[in-house]
Order: structure tokens, then sequence, then C-alpha cells
């Protein structure tokens, strides 16, 4: 019996975990279809200044799915370095280890910081439950679970930075998901890990790869391509047509040309949004416009190439603070722990925007300055001189979760999830705040549901849906 065929799009890690366990199991036959001329998506590396930087602070994290971790430890082939995390968070002027330390917040945690945190977890003693009609939100939950002073000083004016949004305007499920340490119990149990004796395995640690965090992807690029799976960069799909017995004709644009495959399953990792504008014919009004009410934050990654051995000793540097507009700071180099070039170093700075906000459109020169200036307020000035900038644009950086954005995509969930040989998924096409290791479960619990026949098993997909919801991000 000839194979089905699978077309995918997108070549992020979920695209390319889709690509290589499909076709390991021999389940199907196997395209990809990826805009970019590279793979590897928000998680891929590229070259600067003979180093080798990713698209913001990228690592990954312990939690990482056992089979999945085994599977990359395998095609990295000793290439996956075990490092710990050394990074500083800026509060009230004061910098504290990251992860959270119990010395470190007992000695340098400002005091009317500390006072306050203690004045909260007294009055969260006799917990007031909100009132039965009160709508929960981002800020209700984390004010309930962390008390005041946490909120006020560190995830409230994060959050108006990373989502451009009141903490009041935002979705509780922005908390459940993407804060880890939901309470002052759960930030102590996460602070005591450090200690040793106390520590679970991997705790204050993660892994990296030594070339950079995309060679993770270009690792299950290589790995896909030689179990049969076949790419296409460089090509930009533009049209889904549907028909319910036959298939999918996926259309895609690449080097001027226009071409079309002919797909028995379709599997998007693109942004949920972008999928429904693509399908033809077009889905019902309400359901354009739930794709429409929903959208993602954008980001600029800005590239300082310094003529120095090292900034500083830390991996990456958290601004919570209002009057810095970046909110973090990473140094590459120290992620591999490598120490080539000498006499040079990159700085890669996190500005959350959005595509109709002035800086979207800022030349690299002003946005150095920005980095600059920042950097001075926070009391670690650039002081080497600057012999390269480059940006980055990631138009999708984070889903933005606002107060009741649940409507809009569960209705376009529910529909695309209805149209036969659809599967959406991914951090993108699930519009989930998601690391690169669920993003990677995920691709191989679809490739999991194409039974023995290569028929998809719905009911199967649905139980991994709700594995999927436990999901919670880690910084
Ligand atoms: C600043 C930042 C820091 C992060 N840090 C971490 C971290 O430390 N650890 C971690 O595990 N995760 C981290 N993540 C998350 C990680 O980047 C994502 O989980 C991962 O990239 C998700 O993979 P994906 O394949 O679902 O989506 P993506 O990587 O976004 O891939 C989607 C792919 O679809 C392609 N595409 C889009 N439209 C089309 C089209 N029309 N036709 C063809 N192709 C198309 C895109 O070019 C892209 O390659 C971070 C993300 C950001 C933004």
């Amino acid at each position: 019996m000839e194979k089905r065929h699978v077309v995918i799009l997108g070549a992020g890690p979920a695209g390319l975990g889709a690509a290589f366990q499909v076709t390991r199991l021999g389940r199907a036959r196997v395209t990809v279809l990826e805009k970019n001329s590279v793979v590897g998506g928000n998680a891929g590396s590229f070259d600067l200044a003979g180093m080798r930087v990713d698209y913001g602070s990228h690592r990954l994290h312990p939690a990482c799915d056992p089979a999945v971790l085994s599977d990359i430890r395998e095609m990295l082939d000793g290439d996956l370095l075990d490092r710990p995390r050394h990074g500083r968070i800026r509060l009230r002027g004061r910098w504290i280890h990251f992860p959270l330390k119990p010395l470190d917040l007992a000695f340098k945690l400002p005091p009317s910081f500390a006072l306050g945190v203690a004045a909260d977890s007294v009055s969260k003693l006799t917990p007031r439950r909100p009132a039965g009609a009160e709508l929960e939100t981002f800020a209700s939950v984390l004010e309930r679970g962390l008390g005041r002073t946490i909120c006020r000083d560190f995830y409230f004016p994060y959050a108006r930075k990373l989502w451009g949004l009141e903490p009041e305007t935002l979705s509780a499920v922005q908390a459940r998901r993407r804060v880890s340490a939901g309470s002052l119990a759960k930030m102590v149990r996460k602070a005591l890990r450090s200690v040793p004796g106390l520590k679970p395995p991997g705790s204050g640690r993660f892994f990296y790869p030594r070339d950079g965090y995309g060679q993770i992807s270009e690792a299950y690029r290589h790995a896909a391509e030689q179990a049969g799976a076949t790419f296409h960069l460089g090509a930009r799909v533009d049209s889904l047509e549907l028909d319910n017995r036959a298939g999918a004709t996926v259309r895609y644009e690449q080097d001027g040309h226009r071409h079309s495959l002919a797909a028995d399953f379709v599997w998007s990792t693109i942004p949920i949004t972008a999928l429904a504008s693509l399908l033809n014919p077009s889905p019902p009004h309400e359901i354009l416009h739930a794709a429409r009410s929903i959208d993602y934050r954008a980001m600029i990654l800005i590239y300082l190439v310094l003529e120095q051995e090292q900034f500083t000793e830390y991996d990456a540097h958290y601004f919570p603070e209002s009057n810095i507009a970046i909110t973090r700071l990473s140094e590459p180099k120290n992620y591999s722990e490598s120490k080539e070039p000498r006499s040079r170093t990159v700085l890669c700075a996190e500005l959350p925007c959005s595509p109709d906000g002035p800086e979207w459109n800022q030349s690299d020169e002003e946005l150095s300055h920005l980095v600059c200036d920042a950097l001075a307020v926070a009391g670690i000035p650039v002081r080497a001189p600057i012999l390269q900038v480059t940006t980055r644009r990631l138009r999708q950086a984070y889903p933005i979760y606002r107060e009741g954005y649940e409507a809009d995509f569960n209705l376009l969930d529910e529909w695309l999830g209805k149209v036969e040989g659809l599967l959406t998924f991914g951090r993108q096409g699930l519009f989930a705040h998601d690391n690169t290791h669920h993003a990677l479960y995920m691709a191989y619990a679809a490739a999991d549901c194409i039974n023995a026949e290569g028929r998809f098993e719905q009911t199967r997909w649905r139980e991994y849906r709700r594995i999927f919801e436990s999901h919670v991000v880690e910084d």
C-alpha cells in the first residue's frame, strides 16, 4: 500500500520534530515547507562576527520529555552541554541571582521589598477568596498567590513590557501557564532547590548545544532527511485548498515560482491566525473574525558586537523595571562557555513591541542607543567599542492572552479541528506560550496518532490535547 503523504507547514521545532518522528516510524511520506531559507523558526541560530547567536535567550529545559531528550542527546552526539544557570534580576536597583537562591535573597533583597513580601505572606495566612462574581485575571490570580509586593515590583511591570497590556486586562490563563512559581510557597520551594542536599536533579541547570540553540533544529532536519523526509526551504505557503474526499492541495511560492503539492494530511505549525486566512474555501465570517481578534506580541532582537572578551559572567539579565525598555539581555558566549573569539563578545537585547509601534521601524543605530541607554540606567554600561549592530524582528514572539481571548481561540480551534486531514500544533499553531520541548512533545504526539493503517486517530489526539493543557512555560 502506498504511504500517505503528510505536508508539514513550518520547520521550527514542531514541524521538524513531526517530520523526524513520522518518517522514523515509517507511518507516512513527509514533505516540509518552510518560508525561511534555514530551519529552526524562533529556536534557530545564525552566525554573527564569528559567533553563533540565537533569537534571544534560549535554553533546553530539563523538564523535556525523556524520549525527546534522549533523541536530542543522540542526534547531537556529545554536543549537548549540561550548564549551570547563572542569571540575575534587577529589582529596585539591586541584583538578585536568578534562579533564586536563599542566601542571595536573605542578603541582597532590598529591605523595603523583603518587608513588603513578609507582610504580604502574613496577610495571606488568612486567605481572601475573590468574590464569586469577580472576574479572575492575570492580576488577581498572581496577587492572590504572590502578594502585592512581588506583583507590583516584578510581575506587573514585566507583564506590561512583555505583552503591552495592563495586568488587569490579561487573562488568568496567562498567570497559570506562564508563571511557574504562582504562589509564595512554590517560590520558596523553587529557591530551596538550589540548596545542596535539597536539590532535585536538573534544578538550576539547563542543556545547551555546543554550537548554539539552533543546532537542535539542524540535527532534527538532518535526522528527518536521513529517514526520508523532503524539505523545501524558502517556500512560503499561501493557499490551502481543501477537499474532504481527496485530501488537500497546498500551494506555495519558492524562488518566484508557484508550486503545488497534493497532501493526505496537512500539519500546520505556522501561526493559527495565518492558517485561517490561507484556507480555500474561506472559513465562515465569524471564524475569520475570531482569527483577527487574537494576536501575537512582536519582538526586536538587538545584537551588539563588542570589542571585549566578556561583558559579564552572567548568561542573562532580566529587567522587570519600567524605566528600562528591554526585558532581557543575554550574552551567547556564556551559554556554551565558549572562549572564542577572544577579542569579541555579543550582547542580545530583547525588546517586546507591537508591529504598529514606533520601535518596529527604528534603525539599528537608534535601537543600539536604546540598548546602551537601558544598560547605563541598569548600572552595567557598555564601555567597550561597539564593532557592529544588527537586529532581527520576530513578528510572532508571544501569544497575547488578552482577557476573553479564550472564546475567539476556542471558536477557531474547534472549527479547524473539524477540517478533515488538517492538524494545527506547535507554539504558533496552538497559540500556546510554550517552550521548545513542548513543541517537540506535540510533534511526537501527532506522529503517534497515525496508526499502522496510516489513519489519523482523532480520539488519541484529543487525549494528547488535554496533556498539552498542563504545559507550563519555563523561563
Ligand atoms: C525570545 C524568546 C525566547 C525563548 N526562549 C526559550 C527557551 O529558553 N527555551 C525554550 O524551550 N523555548 C524558548 N522559546 C520558545 C521557542 O522559541 C519556541 O517554543 C519554538 O520556537 C516553537 O517552535 P514551533 O515550531 O512551534 O514554532 P516556530 O519556531 O515559530 O516555527 C514556525 C515556523 O513556521 C514558519 N512559517 C510561518 N509561516 C509560514 C508560511 N506561510 N509558509 C511556510 N512556513 C511558514 C516560520 O518561518 C517558522 O520557521 C523562546 C521564544 C522566544 C520568542
